[in-house]
């Protein structure tokens, strides 16, 4: 996994390619593809194996083409919660593989890259192009690739909450929203005098956030926001979540509790993170285990654990665990793969939270599922579609631009709103990095 420097570079991941192990990827039922990039899965679909050697030679028919076309200008991204090892594939070809903010920052850091490919959910997509300039390109490989917790926080779900929290609370009211949002909620943040952050981060800017003297509105995880809190010493009793998206539009009508809250959490989710429980914590504790979780993770899980961290964190622990290490870690299923394995090489063992050997508990499955929408059909077919100058307009990733996952449908911004809304988000964004560095 790629380690974040102070300026956002990516360091490699020193993920090891095996080629004999096959990839942890479900194929996609062919109707599930674009039109444009069915050739593509046709082709992968008939493949004798899913081995990385065979994935790996049908692929590179279609990247090398493209890096011979594009050069410098080409830039390959991918996060490291990507499902059939897109991270080794996109690593292999020169790609950068990384954490949702260090992706954000690629295109920013690298004006040369004007053609930036990622393999990855569509917030984190259009947080590349939030901060890129408008020469560079941003493309994804499958828009039908979002994030679950995103999906349960669009603005036409969020807007109308805050704007009545507004109207109650005025300039009182400071949004900080999470990496996971779209470029519409990152633009609230800064419009309210909020910021943006991570879950590495999320303590810092929460913490700036209360010396302001303003009342929070956590977007849109409630469990980091919770464990923020925690975290941070907060009264919990004054910390508010709202009901759970899914039960339906929010209408808020008694105002007294929000009144007397500090902090009041969307009552988003991450379905990979919230499977997990204090019980399965204790069950590996009991057997000799460390165990630690990521914060979108439920508070009791984090508190039961032996550590909580981003993924930067979490990568560390294994990087650092000494041999003959136990780590039990709870986050996506990709990453804890990619972490056995490695940890392998040095003789520390590692186990994913949900695995537990015993009737009654689940299997936690291949990982985030939403991300693993981006296989090596989409890569293969994307590259070679821009290359070809045929890419559909669909693929193509604006600031604003809000994709419904199941239809693909998308509303895109008139250039003027799309303008003041990268003026607004990036200031979150740059809040974020100034409230970092200021902490170090
Ligand atoms: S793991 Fe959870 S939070 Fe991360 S992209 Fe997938 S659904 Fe979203």
């Amino acid at each position: 996994m790629s380690v974040r420097t102070p300026t956002g570079a990516v360091e490699p991941t020193g993920l090891v390619l095996q080629p004999e192990i096959p990839l942890c990827q479900t194929d996609l039922p062919l109707d599930w593809y674009q039109e444009e990039f069915r050739p593509y899965a046709e082709e992968f679909l008939a493949l004798p194996d899913r081995k990385l050697e065979t994935v790996l030679g049908w692929l590179e028919g279609y990247v090398e083409p493209a890096r011979a076309h594009f050069g410098d200008s080409l830039l390959l991204l991918a996060h490291f919660y990507m499902g059939g090892e897109i991270v080794k594939l996109v690593e292999h070809f020169g790609g950068a593989v990384s954490d949702s903010y260090v992706l954000a920052l690629q295109a920013r850091n690298q004006p040369e890259k004007t053609v930036i490919v990622e393999s990855a959910v569509h917030f984190m997509a259009e947080a590349v192009a939030l901060l890129a300039r408008d020469d560079q390109e941003v493309w994804i490989t499958n828009p039908k690739a979002g994030c679950t917790m995103e999906m349960l926080a669009k603005d036409w779900m969020v807007m109308p909450v805050a704007d009545q929290l507004r109207e109650r609370y005025g300039d009182d009211l400071l949004a900080v929203s999470y990496m996971n949002t779209s470029g519409r909620l990152k633009a609230l943040a800064g419009e309210t005098g909020g910021a943006v952050c991570t879950s590495s981060n999320a303590h810092l800017v929460v913490d700036w956030a209360r010396r302001q003297g303003k009342k929070i509105l956590f977007l849109p995880d409630e469990h980091l926001g919770r464990n923020t809190a925690a975290r941070l010493g907060m009264d919990l009793g004054r910390v508010r979540a709202l009901p759970d998206p899914q039960r339906g539009a929010i209408h808020l009508s008694d105002f007294d509790e929000l009144d007397a809250s500090e902090m009041i959490l969307w009552g988003s989710s991450c379905g990979v993170h919230t499977v997990f429980t204090a019980d399965m914590v204790r069950w590996w504790q009991e057997q000799g285990w460390r165990v630690i979780v990521h914060p979108e993770s439920p508070l009791e899980v984090v508190q039961a654990a032996d550590g909580s961290g981003s993924t930067n964190f979490l990568w560390k622990e294994v990087v650092e665990a000494p041999r003959g290490a136990k780590l039990a870690i709870g986050t996506e299923g990709h990453f804890v793969r990619n972490a056995r394995d490695q940890g392998a090489l040095r003789g520390v063992e590692i186990a994913h939270l949900a695995d537990i050997p015993e009737p009654g508990y689940d299997s936690a499955g291949c990982g985030c599922a939403t991300m693993s929408r981006n296989d090596p059909p989409h890569l293969a077919g994307m590259l070679d579609l821009l290359r070809k100058g045929e890419a559909p307009d669909i693929n193509r990733v604006l600031p604003g631009d809000s994709v419904d996952e199941r239809t693909m449908a998308r509303d895109r911004l008139p250039a003027d709103e799309r303008e003041l809304l990268v003026q607004d988000a990036r200031l979150a964004m740059e809040r974020m990095i100034e409230i970092v560095e200021s902490s170090s």
